[in-house]
């Protein structure tokens, strides 16, 4: 094609090739959830509805983009894990975080009705994305873990926090009667005053959602004969485990082999 005159202007576009044969994490965050939650009336502190719209959208993400291996949801946020040895978008970053987090964005509103059919949607929601490379196994265990815990702990504080709330005492009240607290005073705060035992609340709220391609019989369309058949495919599939542990990991050396 010939070239125009305005052509130069490309040359504008910087670079922003990821540094190759490094793990590349992109996490997405919801922009305003906090407002977002309550316009929707979002149940606190978890609504499960919500938690699988997510994992929903997160799960339409992994079957479009056969590079990510694992992705990790809590709150508002995903993170998806891409091999090292992507070449997804010839490693740019923003052409990958981009596509990543407008198909994220796309399925959340898309199967918001199918989640929450009594809620309708009050405004289009919007996610923000990062990518960062990892440059070693340890640090993404590192990265997966750091996020895991950060569930871990705003679960437990939020679990209390609302237990307060919900009890009859104001959000000032709760926040100054957590404040400095140790995490086991917190499970005894809950259990004494609330009777909820924190160890039984669902692994979904204080783990996170893992995804995970796995080994699945599903049936298919079969080319020759157009009939269906029953074939074993890698289907991206959640579940609720504990990342931080070497346990994980070595059940599955796979994921960083
Ligand atoms: P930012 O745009 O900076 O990310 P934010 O308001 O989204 O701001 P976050 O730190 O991302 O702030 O926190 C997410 C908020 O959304 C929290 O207030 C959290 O309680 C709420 N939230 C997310 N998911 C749920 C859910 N499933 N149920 C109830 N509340 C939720
Ligand atoms: P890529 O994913 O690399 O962007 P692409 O198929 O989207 O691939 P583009 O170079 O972005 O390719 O071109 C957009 C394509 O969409 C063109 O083929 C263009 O003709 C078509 N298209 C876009 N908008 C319209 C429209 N309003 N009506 C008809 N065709 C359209
Ligand atoms: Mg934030
Ligand atoms: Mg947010
Ligand atoms: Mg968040
Ligand atoms: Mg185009
Ligand atoms: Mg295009």
């Amino acid at each position: 094609m010939a070239k125009s005159k305005y052509e130069y202007v490309k040359q504008f576009e910087l670079e922003d090739t990821l540094l190759p044969s490094t793990w590349i994490v992109v996490r997405i965050d919801g922009r305003g959830f906090h407002g977002f939650s309550d316009r929707h009336h979002l149940t606190k502190p978890n609504d499960i509805r919500a938690l699988e719209l997510m994992n929903k959208a997160a799960e339409s993400v992994m079957f479009k983009t056969p590079d990510i291996v694992l992705a990790y949801g809590q709150s508002d946020e995903y993170s998806f894990v891409l091999r090292k040895n992507s070449r997804l978008f010839e490693r740019r970053s923003s052409k990958i975080s981009s596509t990543i987090v407008s198909l994220f964005t796309s399925n959340y509103v898309w199967h918001w009705s199918q989640f929450l059919p009594d809620e309708p949607l009050q405004y289009p929601p919007s996610f923000d994305a990062r990518c960062v490379c990892y440059p070693s196994d340890q640090i993404l265990r590192d990265y997966l873990a750091w996020r895991q815990v950060d569930c871990h702990i705003n679960n437990m504080y939020n679990t209390v926090f609302w237990a307060i709330v919900h009890g009859g005492r104001s959000e000032t009240e709760a926040e100054n009667e957590l404040r400095g607290t140790s995490s086991a005073q917190k499970q005894e705060i809950l259990f004494s005053q609330y009777g909820i035992n924190y160890a039984k609340e669902p692994e979904m709220f204080k783990k996170g959602s893992v995804i995970l391609r796995q080994p699945t019989t599903v049936s298919v369309v079969s080319e020759k004969t157009g009939q269906p058949v029953m074939r074993e495919k890698m289907i991206p599939t959640i579940s609720f485990v504990d990342m931080i542990k070497d346990e994980f990991w070595i059940q599955r050396p796979y994921l960083l082999g």
